[in-house]
């Protein structure tokens, strides 16, 4: 009966952590296909996901939404000066900086090359322009000191509320918005916030 007793204990217990050790598998495998390597921020289609449901919640509560579009002024000039580790080095830096200038709820995604993009749960219009403008100023005075070399950088952001009431409205839509307000903010100078 004893050693039977013990098989069984074993046999539950390798079970057990079968079921564990799948779990963490799954869990890793969940992580892998949501973020962003380089930066450890979600990829483009898992933000696009979270943005997705993020409309939906506020069209269905009636709450304020808003996207910023997020990229870095003269980033191949970067590239080229101090070199593509550098570079990758400042879009590494780039989340640890923005994120605690944003609310927990809020969540960030990079779009692609040295573009984020941000949703802003309830915010509308001009709060979202005076986030912008926090992470506008909070980027341009970092200073990034990576492989011997120290160097600033800026970016431009592009913001729009997300019209919730409006039928015809998407992600798409809202996101070709910031990225029209985006490109203004590059035409006009860079290192600014433009809404659109
Ligand atoms: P602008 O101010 O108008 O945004 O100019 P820009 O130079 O930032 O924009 P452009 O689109 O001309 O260049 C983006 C550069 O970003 C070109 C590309 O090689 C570089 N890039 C894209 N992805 C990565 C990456 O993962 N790592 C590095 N180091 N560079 C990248
Ligand atoms: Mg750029
Ligand atoms: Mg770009």
């Amino acid at each position: 009966l004893l050693p039977s007793l013990a098989l069984a204990t074993l046999l539950s217990y390798l079970l057990q952590a079968r079921h564990l050790l799948t779990y963490a598998l799954e869990a890793e495998l969940e992580r892998r296909a949501t973020t962003d390597v380089l930066t450890g921020v979600a990829n483009r289609r898992h933000f696009t996901e979270i943005a997705e449901r993020e409309i939906d919640r506020a069209r269905r509560y009636g709450n304020k939404l808003s996207l910023l579009m997020l990229d870095i002024d003269h980033f191949k000039r970067i590239n080229d000066t101090y070199g593509h580790a550098v570079g990758d080095e400042v879009l590494k830096k780039l989340p640890g900086v923005v994120q605690p200038l944003l609310r927990k709820l809020d969540f960030m995604g990079r779009l692609g090359g040295e573009e984020f993009a941000i949703v802003l749960v309830e915010t509308d219009g001009d709060g979202a322009a005076v986030v912008a403008e926090r992470l506008r100023k909070g980027l341009a005075a970092v200073e990034v000191r990576t492989l011997g070399v120290q160097l600033h950088f800026t970016v431009s952001i592009g913001c729009t509320e997300v019209r919730v009431n409006e039928q015809a409205e998407d992600l798409k839509r809202a996101l070709e918005r910031a990225d029209e307000a985006l490109y203004k903010a590059k035409d006009s100078g860079r290192n600014r916030v433009v809404v659109g």
